[in-house]
């Protein structure tokens, strides 16, 4: 909400009297330089008639959101007979980085389907920072993918790198993933949307929350039934961990805002020894479910070995998602 302050009030007053109510208050030159807040509730809810009755407020006005239908998505969503979200006990989305061969991901498929997982997830195509690093076994790949998960009553999470992929992932994918590098790409947003598919959004790794969910705004502007955002880690200085994973946006998000979040911890984390706890921890955040990284050998994982883990951690998680959960639904009001 932005607050316009009366002639003559004194800004300091007013700032302190909207922190008092609870308010996250942001100050602003408006019109003729004039001093306005743009304030926003750290949680729950704030009347606007409780706001214009503080001394030195003129007038409380809405700004209009760019992202209106990202807000009136609900906060637990459908994928196939998956729902996730607040509402829904967490789901779990697993596989290689990297799909590579057909032998590999049915061994994938049938032990996560063993452990309860609900998607199986594996990239065909790669986005790799280096050009001579492998970069997924392409169109195949998809086929294996497909093919592995309905064997084992999987739904198929999985990457589309370009616009011109954009079909052929969508035909395999019961959820089309954008991943982190392709968060701004909004030719590659609108086209995920047009497939008609609900859509996987991971964070930009620079990206602010509201860049995040105006991105989701592209998807669902475009036709994409859902988005379901995920967090996978932002760049920080730091170089001990692959990315910092930033719980307190899934906690926004899922707490205040009230979207669908899932956490990455794979790629937020970049080494296998701390998925466990950070996977439980983003649970505990109000995570919606996680999206891991599995490989049968681990260490010869042709992408992403050190941050793959093997069934055994991923069994354990999936038994430590449940038992937590439910708890932490019983305690919220
Ligand atoms: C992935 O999930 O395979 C991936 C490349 O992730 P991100 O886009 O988050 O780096
Ligand atoms: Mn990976």
């Amino acid at each position: 909400m932005i607050i316009t302050l009366t002639d003559g009030a004194d800004p300091v007053d007013v700032r302190a009297a909207l922190t008092d109510l609870g308010l996250w208050v942001h100050e602003f030159s408006g019109e003729r330089g004039t001093t306005q807040f743009l304030v926003r509730p750290y949680s729950g809810h704030v009347d606007r008639a409780d706001l214009l009755s503080l001394a030195g407020v003129a007038d409380v006005s809405q700004p209009a959101s760019v992202h209106p239908l990202v807000d009136a998505q609900p906060s637990t969503v459908r994928v196939g007979p998956a729902r996730i979200g607040a509402d829904a006990a967490p789901v779990l989305m697993a596989g290689p980085c990297s799909v590579e061969s057909e032998d590999q991901i049915h061994t994938v498929a049938r032990r996560l389907a063993d452990i309860g997982a609900a998607f199986l997830r594996g990239g065909a195509f790669k986005p790799r920072t280096s050009p001579y690093d492998f970069q997924g076994m392409g169109g195949e790949a998809l086929g294996w993918l497909r093919d592995a998960a309905d064997e084992h009553g999987l739904q198929v999470v999985t990457e589309a790198m370009s616009e011109s992929s954009m079909t052929e992932v969508a035909e395999v994918a019961d959820l089309v993933q954008i991943g982190s590098r392709n968060m701004h790409s909004t030719p590659l947003l609108r086209a995920a949307g047009r497939t008609g598919r609900p859509v996987l959004l991971k964070r930009g790794m620079a990206a602010t929350v509201d860049e995040w969910l105006a991105a989701g705004e592209y998807c669902l502007d475009a036709g994409a039934p859902v988005v379901v955002f995920c967090e996978r880690g932002i760049r920080s200085f730091d170089d001990r961990t692959r990315n910092l994973l930033d719980l307190a946006s899934v906690a926004l998000l899922r707490h205040v805002y009230g979207h669908p979040v899932i956490v990455d911890p794979s790629h937020a984390l970049g080494r296998r020894d701390l998925v466990l706890p950070l996977g439980r921890a983003a649970i505990a955040a109000g995570a919606a479910g996680l999206l891991i990284e599995v490989h049968p050998q681990p260490g010869a994982a042709l992408s992403d070995g050190p941050q793959a883990v093997s069934f055994e951690v991923a069994a354990e998680l999936a038994g430590s998602m449940r038992a937590d959960r439910p708890a932490m639904l019983a305690g919220e009001s």
